[in-house]
């Protein structure tokens, strides 16, 4: 019964431009304005980014491009969430529902991965600090947590001391980036390699989708993180930085 209604509205909404979906939402969230002239435009953003704007009078829509492709569902989606935030008008939670399954789904993830590898400008510097190394570091870790058995991702150092992202393992990059504040003879070797086996552990454990949710952190990722010696020592370093 449900399926019979998701297709229905799909072929409903098969022939209309994203223009006329965005003015259709615009009626049904504000029924007694006579909606103002509506521009979509497609832009080549880093990220599935999309912004609503009043602009002398029209309405401004920018989207990325990755969402030129998405189905009139999704685009619909994406219009009660920007018009509705624009409006002030409340909007169903199953739009946000609807657009975050489609951004989740195998495929869209891979393009958003490789339009951010090929416009995102992401510095990675050499694993050679001014007092750690983290190719030396890796492998210790490597060798007393995973056989020695890890493949070696790309290692580096972040351009900025990060305070909020310490560590980060990317996947379109394959790359692991330890914030620069760490790089520190101030700071125990152990809180670093916690950090590295923290950001090891998820080309260990990669994250896991279901439905619209995402989890980064599993219950198996957790569980062999516990199993880091001096794990308490570096947590409380780390609180107290
Ligand atoms: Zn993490």
């Amino acid at each position: 019964m449900l399926i019979t209604t998701e297709m229905q509205v799909e072929s409903a909404l098969f022939f209309e431009t994203p223009r006329e979906i965005y003015t259709r939402v615009f009626r049904n969230l504000k029924p007694r304005t006579k909606p103002p002239e509506i521009t979509v435009t497609f832009c080549k953003f880093a990220n599935p980014d999309s912004f609503a704007r009043y602009d002398s009078g029209r309405i401004e829509i920018r989207m990325s491009d990755l969402l030129e492709g998405a189905p009139a569902p999704v685009m619909e989606a994406l219009a009660y969430i920007l018009l509705g935030k624009l409006l002030r008008r409340p909007v169903p939670a199953s739009y946000a529902h609807r657009y975050r399954l489609y951004l989740n789904r195998h495929d869209v993830r891979r393009s958003i991965h490789l339009i951010r590898q090929i416009r995102g400008r992401k510095f990675i510097s050499g694993p050679q600090g001014k007092h750690f190394n983290l190719e030396e570091r890796f492998e210790e870790l490597n060798l007393r947590h995973f056989n020695g058995l890890m493949a070696r991702p790309l290692l580096g150092w972040s351009r900025r001391a990060s305070r909020t992202m310490l560590g980060h393992y990317d996947p379109s990059h394959n790359a692991i980036i330890i914030s620069k504040l760490l790089d520190d003879p101030k700071v125990p070797q152990v809180v670093l390699d916690y950090v590295l086996f923290h950001e090891m552990l998820h080309l260990r454990y990669p994250a896991q989708t279901r439905g619209a949710r995402r989890s980064v952190h599993t219950a198996e990722f957790r569980q062999a993180e516990r199993a880091f010696p001096g794990i308490q020592e570096a947590k409380a370093f780390l609180k107290a930085l």
